[in-house]
């Protein structure tokens, strides 16, 4: 049987019109499925229990449970997640004053294998549903409604997995949490980071995704980057920036280029100068992320002064640049650092 909340909607609509439920229905359906992410059936207290019970025969619900929950600090909380085939993923609260932000994964392990990433190292299992991945959403706003008196405010598609190699689940994820039949999280705040699948990102564009994006960048030429993003080897930078421009060209959306500053790799005054040529290509702004080590990790995290500088050419070019305080490191929940 298949999950009801992975069918499109014109399917739950053509389910309703066969048994002869009034339309209104879809509705509430879908307020019970997206708004209050209900585990049974049974609690959609408003459809009669005769809709209820043929519902129950065609459709099943999404399965998950906590395994752990770690917290930091700084307040970060990891949490464990497990799906019905026991397959498992990392999903990050982060409460900071003015927000409260989620970080989820849309993939067990990851096919990327990018050098600098604990989840490159489990290989890649499967992909998230889009009900696995609202999931983590519902779990973490449960968990920050009742330990913090809080509800989310914004979401980062930054956990486990390349996001576009997801591409329908994700998408139909993104348009789902900002609708008012889910979270309706406005679409400024949901940020969607990928390595840089040109075609997806053309896609993105084409399909109006309701969500930013942002580019794990961490080098500027194609020969560094592709030392540690395979994927680069595929889809090389001119591929990426002729994608770009064209998201761009059609969303007016700005590109954030993440870039993990590693000691002795991407962080001398040359990088810097490369990654500013990069980005006057593009209509973008940058965010430098100081790396989190994790163990058997084969980079170091460059010094301070390191950062500073190499911040100070990206403003003398003119650069739109920050340094992105990481939050979660004693727990592993920081940036890179999602291992399960
Ligand atoms: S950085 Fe992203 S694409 Fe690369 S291995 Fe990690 S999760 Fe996959």
């Amino acid at each position: 049987m298949k999950d009801i909340r992975n069918i499109p909607k014109k399917e739950l609509e053509a389910f309703i019109k066969e048994n002869k439920a009034p339309m209104f229905r879809v509705q509430q359906i879908e307020n019970w499925l997206w708004r209050n992410f209900v585990g049974s059936f049974d609690e959609m207290l408003n459809i009669p229990a005769q809709l209820r019970t043929l519902l129950k025969k065609h459709y099943t619900l999404t399965v998950f449970q906590t395994e752990k929950i770690s917290e930091s600090p700084d307040g970060t909380l990891k949490v464990l997640v497990s799906f019905y085939d026991k397959a498992m993923v990392e999903a990050v609260l982060i409460p900071e004053s003015q927000r409260v932000t989620v970080c989820i994964s849309t993939q067990v392990g990851c096919p990327g294998a990018c050098a600098f990433c604990a989840t490159a190292s489990m290989g890649f299992k499967r992909n998230l549903t889009k009900a696995e991945i609202y999931a983590q959403v519902m779990l973490l706003q449960e968990i920050a409604e009742s330990r913090l008196n809080r509800s989310i405010s914004n979401v980062v598609i930054m956990g486990m997995g390349e996001p576009l190699l997801n591409y329908n689940a994700v998408a139909d994820f993104c348009n789902m949490i900002s609708s008012e039949n889910g979270l309706h999280i406005s679409a400024q705040k949901i940020t969607l980071s990928s390595v840089g699948i040109p075609e997806k990102i053309e896609r993105m564009a084409d399909d109006n995704v309701r969500c930013k994006l942002a580019i794990s960048l961490h080098a500027a030429t194609n020969e560094k980057r592709d030392k540690i993003i395979p994927l680069n080897k595929k889809h090389p930078l001119p591929q990426l920036m002729k994608s770009l421009n064209y998201y761009y060209s059609i969303s007016h959306k700005e590109i954030t280029f993440e870039y993990l500053l590693l000691k002795g790799f991407n962080d001398s005054r040359e990088d810097a100068e490369a990654l500013v040529k990069l980005c006057r290509k593009v209509p973008s702004k940058v965010n430098l992320i100081a790396f989190n080590s994790f163990p058997g990790a084969n980079y170091e995290r460059s010094p301070d002064l390191v950062m500073s500088d190499f911040m100070a050419v990206l403003e003398a070019g003119r650069i739109n640049v920050r340094l992105r305080k990481s939050r979660g490191g004693s727990i592993n929940a920081a940036c890179g650092q999602l291992l399960h």
